[in-house]
């Protein structure tokens, strides 16, 4: 017999009709949203008197029905976004969502999981979707690793798991005396060019900014694997505690790709974990021909992060971290100890949250198998290429152009600036950051600043196949039609 309250009290409780009702509007709002996207102007903020609504709305002390909830998201929240579904945005590198993506996340939340372990479909379907990626490094079946919010974590994650076989290998327990008793400089190399997040790690687990090593760059902007050489060679001798180097294929300012095989020979002679960040270039590497060298290299990294939402289009958030070995990642973040370490039912493969920081995790794999499964490798390669392709378009004019520097490039990335003749160099900085300002304030194309070797610059990414070469040519009369 039922006790309790009566759940149909309070709207807990849905009718059948009602539930498909909402989720057909909700279904309608979706395709709206993404028909929507790639349309009107590229910049679409909302008006002051809309954000002031948002500040000051109060939450109901009775609720709406859910129609009119979902109104709402239709009438003014859809129609002031990012901007990242549109083909003349090629700020940072965020790409428009795939269709198929952003259904797939919607049916992730209605399942509602919690993927930290156990045996149901979606910690099965993560192991399966990290695996293609552990497939395409050519690691071994032993290797492995799980879904994050993005790069960012994915870099904290596989530093934490560096630092700690650093202290093991000094016979110090980081897990329970942290670092402040190591008794050594603990270190993390890297170049300039590495992306903000591995800062945030380092300052994070507690090792301080200070203690990065920059690494040199040659002059496109790859570090130099001889001066890293040199550097761990001194420091070895110096008593200084190498953590990890961090090295990038697709670095975020320039796409600079480092030479990975170089430096995973000279991680390799000194014993030091090498993290690769791939976040943003890790798909055109893994997939395309031209980049094979490299592909094969990136096996030899001990951690790599690559980020699903941005080259791969899957829906923000998916962030990957890869490490060729789990066990140090398990060894890390584990708090189960070994002797209560049970198998489970005998087809429930080991918990994600010994071999990371989130306990409670949402289903991510979902949208990037739906996404990845719909495409296929080959969609995936055509569509990089793509992007690649317009990417080299917009190079070719900035080069061809009188008034165009070409800054920098590499993978989608382009970095160039105006430059008319007759302005005196000391001035290009602030006519170009003037430029910016007013091409963002005219809203038709979204483009992001940079500085390159000091100057500064626009910087163009490419990672939306809907992207064409006028489109990218608009951009440069856009920033003309703004002197
Ligand atoms: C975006 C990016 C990151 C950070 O990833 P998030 O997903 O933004 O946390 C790290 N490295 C590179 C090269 C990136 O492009």
């Amino acid at each position: 017999m039922e006790t309790g309250p009566d759940p149909t009290v309070g709207g807990w409780t849905w009718a059948d009709d009602d539930l498909t009702a909402m989720a057909q509007q909700a279904a309608a709002v979706l395709a709206d949203v993404l028909r929507d996207g790639p349309t009107g102007a590229a910049v679409r903020r909302p008006p002051a008197d809309q954000v002031a609504a948002w500040a000051d709305a109060p939450w109901p002390d009775e609720g709406r029905s859910p129609a009119d909830v979902l109104d709402e998201v239709a009438t003014t929240i859809a129609p002031y976004p990012f901007g990242n579904a549109h083909p003349r945005f090629s700020a940072w590198v965020n790409s428009p969502p795939h269709p198929l993506g952003a259904a797939a996340a919607g049916l992730a939340a209605a399942m509602n999981p919690s993927v930290a372990g156990g045996n149901h479909a979606a910690v099965h379907l993560e192991h399966l979707t990290v695996r293609w990626f552990t497939e395409l490094l050519g690691w071994s079946n032993t290797a492995g690793g799980y879904f994050v919010s993005g790069g960012s974590a994915a870099t904290l994650s596989a530093l934490a798991a560096a630092r700690h076989r650093a202290a093991a290998g000094i016979g110090h327990d980081d897990r329970r005396d942290g670092i402040a008793t190591l008794g050594r400089r603990a270190v993390v190399y890297a170049s300039a060019e590495a992306h903000s997040c591995v800062t945030k790690a380092v300052e994070a687990l507690g090792l301080g900014s200070a203690n990065i090593t920059r690494i040199g760059v040659d002059a496109e902007h790859r570090l130099l694997p001889d001066e890293l050489d040199r550097q761990l060679t001194a420091d070895r001798d110096g008593g200084v505690l190498p953590v990890a180097v961090v090295a990038s294929v697709g670095t975020v300012n320039s796409g600079a790709v480092d030479p990975i095989a170089e430096i995973a020979t000279v991680c390799a002679a000194h014993q030091v974990w090498l993290h690769v960040d791939a976040a943003y270039g890790g798909p055109a590497i893994l997939l395309l021909d031209e980049w094979e060298r490299t592909r094969r290299s990136l096996a030899r990294a001990d951690s790599v992060a690559l980020d699903p939402h941005k080259w791969l289009y899957v829906p923000v958030d998916a962030g990957l971290v890869l490490f060729a070995d789990p066990s140090t990642a398990r060894d890390t973040f584990s708090l189960v100890p070994e002797y209560l370490r049970t198998a489970g039912d005998a087809d429930e493969p080991v918990w994600f949250s010994e071999f990371g920081l989130e306990q409670t995790r949402p289903f991510r794999a979902l949208k990037v198998w739906a996404t990845l499964s719909h495409l296929g490798k080959a969609g995936v390669r055509r569509l990089i290429a793509r992007d690649i392709a317009a990417a080299q378009a917009l190079c070719a004019a900035v080069t061809a152009a009188p008034d165009f520097d070409l800054l920098a490039s590499g993978l989608s990335v382009v970095c160039f600036r105006h430059h008319p003749p007759e302005l005196p160099d000391d001035e290009l900085d602030a006519h170009n950051k003037r430029l910016l300002a007013a091409v963002l304030e005219r809203g038709q194309a979204f483009v992001a600043g940079t500085q390159v070797d000091g100057a500064a610059a626009f910087r163009v990414c490419v990672v939306n196949p809907g992207t064409t070469t006028t489109h990218l040519m608009a951009l440069l009369d856009e920033i003309r039609a703004c002197l």
